[in-house]
């Protein structure tokens, strides 16, 4: 799979490209973003939700704040389409998440069980174990993910 990625024959779905930023201790923004060789004082962005491949149709990822070395955290913007269920595979030892929703209602899969969370509800959780969200609502969700590592 890396060698077609790398070939330019494939490209990943998310679910491909978080299980290879796991497996290369790598944060998943670098794969989607250029990152700042320096921090500079203030840094004003917008999120633009982009479908990373025809597969994750259900699924738009911003990564809004890529990962900082010096912070050692990412925020990305997500937004779930109706019906979508994405799971994640473990990140890496002691990398935790804080998921907090904006919009609609989601479903947070932790430890084998589905967390319900509203419009301004957040939910942190150790992700160096499986895990997954989900939107069984009629409309579209939205949540801000920030992915502390350690
Ligand atoms: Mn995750």
């Amino acid at each position: 799979m890396l060698g077609q990625i790398e070939r330019g024959e494939s490209s990943p779905t998310i679910a491909t490209l978080w299980k290879i930023a796991s497996g290369l201790n790598v944060s998943f923004s670098s794969f989607v973003e250029d990152i700042e060789p320096t921090t500079p004082e203030l840094i004003l962005r917008t999120g633009t939700l982009q479908q990373l491949h025809p597969e994750d149709n259900k699924i738009r990822v911003s990564p809004i704040f890529a990962f900082d070395e010096s912070l050692k955290f990412e925020v990305f913007i997500i937004e779930l389409f109706p019906g979508c269920e994405h799971l994640s595979p473990p990140h890496q030892k002691g990398v935790i998440e804080h998921v907090i929703v904006t919009q609609g209602e989601i479903e947070v899969l932790v430890k084998g069980k589905w967390h319900s969370l509203k419009q301004n509800e957040g939910l942190r959780f150790d992700a160096d174990q499986a895990h997954g969200y989900r939107n069984k609502m009629s409309r579209n969700a939205i949540f801000h993910d920030i992915i502390h590592y350690n």
